[in-house]
């Protein structure tokens, strides 16, 4: 286990820099509805790396929870080393619990499984993700013959994908609009990548447009008003600061996404049993647990997981939608 990975900072430790007067934050209106002047609703910091306090709105308009200040997006780059996966395959597999990883991996499955066999039964071809990451879907993906991109702003990640011959952009959401023709997609994934766009309702017009007619849209990202995430508060994975600029619950992803033109949508818990354990990590260590201890708790809730998402809902969720083809488009087919 890497010292790096041993990060406690005790509770009430006073090792916070008080944020709001540095110059690479900014003030903003809520993301989703524009209405400014909204009291604090919360406070809580980046557990994960450098460990500055944030606070979280609540705009009185809508309802919605949005970090304020936020980082501006000229300078959130420094808030995500490379190394952003806390507990990903490099640390398991070094973990003594490697075998036991893949054993209840193969038996609960996994997040990837669950999308494929989502996108398997929409018919969908090709296939776009915004924000891969390790790009794990995307290579399960074209292992099943679906035609994938994906957008990605980290450097290190699209150079994996791309020598992996998955064609990955450097880009983000408007940025590779230029390069993208609409009307191409039949589905676009954002697997826990919406809650960090700067410009959500911008995105969704854009992905809308990328999308063809009756095209799929799924979007996993933490729900804000889960049991989790008032259990655990300022402590809770799912905030993410200051990553995470909007913390949606089931109301707002479903009005957001309604607005943007697209229908049928559907919005379930999916289990996310890290997003328990790292929220367990940040309130007794202020920040990661030692990596035995997490996955001495992970694994057994993750064999749970799918009972007591069932029972109890989940910390995360999963929303799917279709594209709305206007009345006059299709009037203009009939023709
Ligand atoms: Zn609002």
């Amino acid at each position: 286990m890497g010292t790096d990975e041993l990060d406690p900072l005790p509770l009430g430790a006073d090792l916070v820099m008080m944020s709001h007067d540095r110059n690479d934050l900014e003030s903003s209106d809520c993301p989703l509805c524009g209405s400014g002047g909204n009291p604090r609703f919360l406070k809580s910091r980046d557990f994960l790396y450098t460990k500055e306090e944030f606070s979280i709105a609540r705009c009185a308009a809508c309802g919605a929870l949005y970090t304020d200040p936020r980082v501006k997006k000229e300078a959130i780059a420094k808030y995500y080393p490379s190394k952003y996966s806390l507990y990903g395959t490099e640390a398991t597999a070094k973990s003594r619990f490697c075998g036991l990883r893949q054993t209840i991996g193969a038996v609960f499955g996994n997040p990837n499984l669950r999308i494929l066999r989502r996108l398997r039964g929409s018919g969908a071809k090709k296939v776009l993700e915004i924000g891969p990451g390790d790009g794990a879907l995307l290579e399960l993906l074209r292992e099943n013959d679906f035609e994938v991109v994906g957008i990605e702003t980290n450097d290190e990640c699209v150079r994996r994908l791309n020598d992996r011959g998955i064609k990955c952009l450097k880009a983000d959401l408007n940025e590779a609009m230029a390069f993208l023709p609409v009307s191409s997609f039949d589905a676009v994934i954002m697997h826990h990548a919406f809650e960090h766009l700067y410009e959500p309702i911008r995105a969704l017009r854009s992905i809308s447009s990328l999308l063809m007619d009756h095209g799929l849209l799924l979007i996993a990202l933490p729900d804000a008003g889960s049991w989790e995430a008032r259990l655990f508060g300022q402590f809770w994975r799912g905030l993410d600061l200051p990553r995470h600029l909007v913390h949606y619950d089931r109301i707002t992803i479903r009005k957001v996404v309604s607005d943007a033109g697209f229908g049928s949508i559907q919005v379930v818990p999916v289990a996310f049993p890290s997003s328990f354990v790292e929220s367990i990590g940040f309130y007794l260590f202020g920040g990661r647990m030692p990596v035995s201890l997490y996955f001495m708790i992970f694994y057994p809730l993750k064999a749970v997981s799918w009972l007591t998402m069932h029972l109890v809902g989940s910390g995360a969720i999963e929303v799917s939608a279709l594209k709305l083809v206007s009345p006059c488009q299709d009037g203009d087919k009939g023709k």
